[in-house]
């Protein structure tokens, strides 16, 4: 059997980076607004501070405008609600990410809450979190839908074409990837099983799978004989690990060697789902604004 045709995450990243670029020129064209995305970062994490830059470089590149706030760890919920307030309220501000994790003193459902449904570019508030729920077979994402779950889906559609009957299998069932990445298959008329760390027989489950999506977080967890011959594998995972010369390298949730020599769509860990993140922010954030600008949402 040939091995698995690699997704290419990175070069489709960076066309629909392109395309979102066309679409912000095309707006701000027509006399209005640049599109704005804010960020927000509480504390000082590493990891955090490295994602916020990236985002508001790409902003800036595609030509929104970017606003950076930047708190320290012991900023107050009712600050960081206060400014979220504001926010809501600034017209030249389109999308509002709250970078997570947040300090364990602020309830982070709280803040989720606080942010105006159609600013919530990272499809976390309630409100987006049940449209997506409720979404009808093949009816308009008109709403933020979470970047990395629609990243997924878009490499999917984009590898298989039409998904409809397929049965996809999703290891994980985190608010932040499995259970969106679920509702947006529904959607797209796969059937799907959603399994996550008491699933019996993990193993046999996912063979039954035409498309494998995994985010546990787990190193190279998924084996290759747990995968059906031709099936597309979707490995979300990002994990450092140990590397020769005490280095460290980044490896999925699967084991790729493996996963190749059986699968018939793999993506790679890094180069995959990871780059879709970001461009599906940016897309997320054009569809706002051009719905503040009283233009309808464009599959671009
Ligand atoms: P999470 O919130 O920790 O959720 C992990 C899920 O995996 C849980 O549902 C858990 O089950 C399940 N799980 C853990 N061990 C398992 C096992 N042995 N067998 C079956 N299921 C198991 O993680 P997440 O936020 O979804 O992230 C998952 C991975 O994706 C991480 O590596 C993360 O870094 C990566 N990620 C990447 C991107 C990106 O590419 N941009 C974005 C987000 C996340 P229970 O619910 O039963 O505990």
């Amino acid at each position: 059997m040939a091995e698995a045709k690699l997704i290419d995450g990175k070069a489709f990243a960076a066309r629909l980076r392109a395309r979102v670029g066309e679409g912000v020129a095309d707006l701000v064209g027509h006399g209005n607004a640049k599109p704005g995305l804010a960020t927000i970062l509480v504390g000082a994490d590493p990891a955090s501070e490295v994602y916020v830059r990236s985002k508001g470089k790409t902003a800036a590149e595609l030509g929104m405008a970017s606003f950076d706030h930047r708190l320290p760890a012991e900023t107050t919920e009712a600050e960081l609600l206060a400014l979220i307030a504001k926010l809501n309220a600034d017209r030249t501000v389109n999308g509002i990410l709250v970078q997570l994790p947040l300090p364990k003193h602020i309830d982070t459902p709280k803040v989720l809450l606080a942010v105006d449904p159609n600013k919530d570019v990272d499809g976390f508030h309630p409100i987006n979190v049940g449209r997506l729920g409720s979404i009808a077979a093949g009816a308009p994402l008109d709403f933020p839908v979470p970047c990395t779950p629609l990243g997924c889906s878009m490499l999917l559609a984009d590898a298989l074409g039409s998904l409809a009957g397929r049965h996809a299998v999703i290891v994980g069932r985190s608010t932040l990837v499995g259970r969106p990445v679920a509702q947006l298959l529904l959607r797209a008329d796969c059937t799907v099983t959603v399994t996550h760390s008491r699933t019996r027989d993990l193993p046999a489950v996912c063979r039954a799978a035409d498309i494998l999506v995994v985010a546990i977080g787990k190193p190279e967890f998924v084996r290759g004989d747990w995968i059906k011959p031709g099936a597309a594998v979707i490995d979300v995972g990002i994990n450092r690990v140990p590397a020769e010369g005490g280095k460290t390298r980044l490896v999925g949730d699967v084991a790729f060697a493996e996963a190749k020599a059986v699968a018939g769509h793999l993506t790679p860990v890094p180069g995959g789902v990871g780059p879709m993140t970001v461009a599906c922010l940016m897309y997320n954030t054009l569809q706002e604004a051009r719905r503040a600008a009283g233009l309808p949402f464009a599959a671009i």
